[in-house]
């Protein structure tokens, strides 16, 4: 099997070194140049558990210098995935089949505008990993990754893929139903993401008072709730469950919203929040709390990028 990734940042480096590992013949494409250079120049750069150990795997920002794949895995930011996509056309176009793990809603259409939904493989993954500089990614904790086809043509293929995932180090397993995954996700990533991002408290700093803890819980029925209405199965209680499970074990952790709000970069709000406000409105429903939310997020990264 060969495969490109499409924005190796923190979790394209990690899913595309399990690949590598599984011996499958990986590219990273990326457009940060200085990332692409250390990449080719020292390795890709793996640090766990207190050593690194460095990937020989072939880098590029130019994607016409990836040969013919079989597997497309789109690891950008939700926002850029279009762009992204749009300098791969050529790839798409060779019926390559294209994997998202993205957070976020939106991800599959955005897709569906390059290649047919039965070339599309969907999942969720909760593996937490840094990009720490350039070349060079931390991975924090355990995960799993949970991947469906979307369609039966790509069934056989995405079980070989979740075997090579695990074997080269990410658990991968097939999902049931992958809307259910993502919009479980969402509502997660809803609570934590916007909470620590407004108040720029880590988890545990948003979990310690009842105020912030029974918000999150909010914010997530909210997302469930809209999820249902969409006719997606979420499950509230297993969601809050996930919620104030990483309460204590992930004290420290910044989400990736509230990282971006410290480096002053745009967020992933619009399809983690807005796209779920949206649908609330076209359902006729209440969702206040994700609303103000995303509101205020729109405010913070207001303040930045256009100061
Ligand atoms: P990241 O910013 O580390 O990596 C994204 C990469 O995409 C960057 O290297 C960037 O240069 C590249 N990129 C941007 N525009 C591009 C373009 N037009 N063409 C090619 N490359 C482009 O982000 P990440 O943390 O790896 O997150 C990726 C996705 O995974 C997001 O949707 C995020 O929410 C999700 N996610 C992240 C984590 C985590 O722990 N980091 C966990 C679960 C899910």
């Amino acid at each position: 099997m060969k495969a490109v990734v499409i924005g190796a940042g923190a979790m394209g480096c990690r899913f595309g070194a399990a690949l590598h590992r599984a011996g499958v013949e990986v590219w990273l494409y990326d457009v940060a140049k200085p990332h692409v250079d250390a990449i080719n120049r020292d390795g890709l750069r793996i640090r766990a558990g207190g050593e690194v150990t460095a990937l020989s795997i072939p880098a590029t920002t130019d994607i016409s210098k990836v040969p013919k794949v079989d597997l497309a895995i789109l690891f950008t930011k939700s926002i850029y995935a279009k762009s992204a996509l749009e300098a791969a056309r050529d790839i798409l176009e060779d019926g390559a089949a294209v994997l998202t793990l993205q957070n976020g809603l939106g991800n599959i259409e955005t897709i569906e505008q390059f290649t047919p939904r039965e070339n599309i493989i969907a999942g969720i993954t909760n593996y937490a990993t840094d990009l720490i500089g350039p070349g060079e990614i931390a991975l924090t904790g355990d995960g799993i990754a949970r991947i469906m086809p979307l369609s039966a043509k790509r069934e056989v293929f995405a079980g070989e893929l979740a075997r090579l995932f695990t074997l080269g180090g990410c658990n991968t397993t097939l999902s049931a139903d992958v809307m259910v995954d993502i919009w479980e996700k969402v509502a997660f990533n809803a609570a934590f993401n916007a909470l620590t991002c407004i108040t720029q408290l880590p988890v545990g700093g948003v979990g310690a008072t009842e105020y912030g803890r029974s918000l999150a819980l909010e914010i997530a029925s909210e997302v469930v709730a809209v999820a249902n209405a969409e006719g997606v199965n979420a499950d509230e209680e297993r969601v809050h469950k996930t919620i104030l499970g990483v309460i204590g074990p992930h004290a420290d952790h910044k989400p990736s919203m509230l990282q971006d709000r410290i480096a002053h970069r745009r967020t992933e709000v619009d399809s983690i929040c807005g796209i779920v406000v949206e649908k609330a409105r076209l359902h006729s429903m209440r969702a206040d709390c994700v609303n103000t939310v995303y509101r205020l997020i729109k405010v913070v990264e207001n303040s930045y990028l256009n100061p």
